[in-house]
Order: C-alpha cells, then structure tokens, then sequence
C-alpha cells in the first residue's frame, strides 16, 4: 500500500494510473476502521483496478467540538487492516489539504431539504461540512465508483444528489452503496461504538432488534401505530433516547405516512446510547 499525505502526489500518481487505463474504486473514511470499513474496500476492490481509501476525520462535519476531540484515531492499527485487505493506496491529507482557505471557508451547496432532515437537524452544519469534504476528496481523486456505507443512509442520499445536481464531483462517478455489516448481536458497527461502557454496549444491540422486528412484521401494523410503538420501545432501554424513528421513502428520502406512499421504504433512527449518538436503518419494501 502507498501512502500519500499530499493530494498533488496523489493526483499525479493516479493519473498515470490513469493513462494506463485503471478503474479507480475509493472509500473515504473518518478512520478508526472496522469491518464495515473493510467490506467496502473489499468490494471497491473486486470492481476496480485500483482502491483508494482515505482517513481523514473532517472537522466541518463535527458540530461538537468534543466529538470532535474524542473521535478515535488509531491510525497504525488503521493501516495494519488496510494492508490486510490489499488496499492500493491510503490518502492521509493534513486539514491544510482539504480546506486550503481555512475551515471557516466553507462553501456552500444546495443539497435541497436533504441538508436540513433527519440527521440534519439535530446536527445543524453537518451535511455542509460532508459536501465541502467530499467535493474537495472527489475533485483530487476523480474515482470511478464512489462506495459508501448504507449505515449513513442520509449521506448516501446526500452524495447521490450531490453528484447528480453536479453540485460537487463528477457526474461520471458511479455511487455504490453498501450494505451495513453488523456485530453477532446485531448492532450495527460503527467508530463510535467503542465509547460505550459494557452495559451500553450490550443494551445497544436493543436498537437493531427493533429494527428487525419492523422489517419482519411491518405488514401487520398501520404504521403510525409501529412507528410509536417502536420508539416506546428502544426509549424504554435504559440510557437510551431515540431521536428520531421514521419511515422515509427510499428513493426521495422524504417522511411517508402509510405504507402505500412509497415503493421502497427505509426505517432510519438515531438513539443516543448514554450520549452516544448510534445511527441504523433497515430497507423494509
Ligand atoms: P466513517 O468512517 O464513519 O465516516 O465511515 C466511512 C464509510 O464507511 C461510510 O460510507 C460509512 O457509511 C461506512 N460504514 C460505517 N459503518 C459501516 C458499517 N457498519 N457497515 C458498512 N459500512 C459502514
């Protein structure tokens, strides 16, 4: 695996890579990788010549700022899995790469009622900082496929469109996006995962049961009644809040009311977990 800390390195590197006519798969990430992280790779992998990951935990998506200071950053334990999968290359840029005017430049995007939904709105600022990101990321790459997990739903659908509005990237560049790998007990895997205690961690494993249940059974229930029932539920773990439960159609990721609304529907939630925020979805039609 190479590694490159400059994006002009990165560039030329690949765009011989280029000449030679290699497809070019990336996965960008915060770090702290897991197997969630490494199924991805594993697929960019199997369709591309050549996968590009990139740690990079982006501080304009961060809204707090001990979030920020407590995200995980195990950066050789990083680069041992990265080489355990044969990932070509790893992109570390420093914030001067990314945000050469300063992190209080960032531009401004029209992501449409995706910015201000869901995730959105209780983490105001932070789809902005994910669009400055990966504009930035995909302008210095310019991949072929772009693999991202189905875990962070609203940002798969946010990047879609992003791309399709050519608001950032390339229109060229194909969205994959991949299913969410999980714990035994079901919770979905995620960095933050390990700053829950061990009760935490097992009551969490609540969460994906809830939304295991609706998938198996949401023929039986008006939805209303499920969607109410369901936060009743995961609220009653202990130390567990759920933000929001919704069903969302999959496609336009807006809220729908009654089964019928949507052709394919997501159940997306976000619980906080003893001040944990954990996010999870499941596709249900
Ligand atoms: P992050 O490092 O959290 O920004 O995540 C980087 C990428 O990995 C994003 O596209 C995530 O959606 C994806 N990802 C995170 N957790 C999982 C998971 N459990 N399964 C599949 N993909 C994941």
């Amino acid at each position: 695996m190479i590694l490159f800390k400059r994006s002009s390195h990165l560039r030329e590197y690949l765009s011989v890579k280029r000449r030679e006519e290699m497809s070019v798969g990336f996965v960008p990430t915060m770090g702290a990788l897991h197997q969630g992280h490494l199924s991805l790779i594993r697929r960019s992998k199997t369709e591309n010549n050549l996968t590009v990951c990139s740690i990079f935990v982006n501080p304009a998506q961060f809204n707090d700022p001990k979030d920020l200071d407590k995200y995980p950053r195990p950066i050789e334990k990083d680069i041992e899995l990265l080489c355990s999968v044969e990932c070509d290359v790893l992109f570390m840029p420093h914030n001067e790469e990314i945000y050469p005017d300063g992190i209080n430049h960032l531009k401004n995007y029209d992501l449409g009622h995706l910015e201000n939904f869901l995730e959105g709105v209780s983490r105001p600022g932070h789809f902005k900082g994910v669009a400055n990101v990966v504009d930035r990321l995909l302008q210095i790459i310019q991949p072929d496929k772009l693999y991202l997990g189905q875990k962070d739903f609203q940002q798969v659908k946010v990047i879609e469109s992003g791309i399709r509005n050519s608001e950032f990237g390339n229109k060229k560049t194909a969205v994959v996006m991949c299913e969410i790998v999980r714990e035994k007990d079901g919770l979905a895997m995620s960095s933050r995962n390990v700053r829950l205690n061990e009760t935490q961690r097992r009551n969490a494993a609540g969460i994906s049961r809830e939304l295991f249940f609706i998938r198996d059974h949401w023929k039986e229930f008006e939805l209303s009644k499920l969607k109410q029932e369901a936060i009743q539920r995961i609220n009653s773990i202990p130390e567990a809040h759920v933000d929001y439960l919704e069903f969302c159609d999959a496609e336009k990721f807006v809220i729908i009311h009654d089964w019928n609304e949507a052709e394919k529907i997501v159940c997306v939630t976000s619980v906080i977990v003893g001040g944990v925020r954990l996010l999870d979805n499941v596709l249900i039609k």
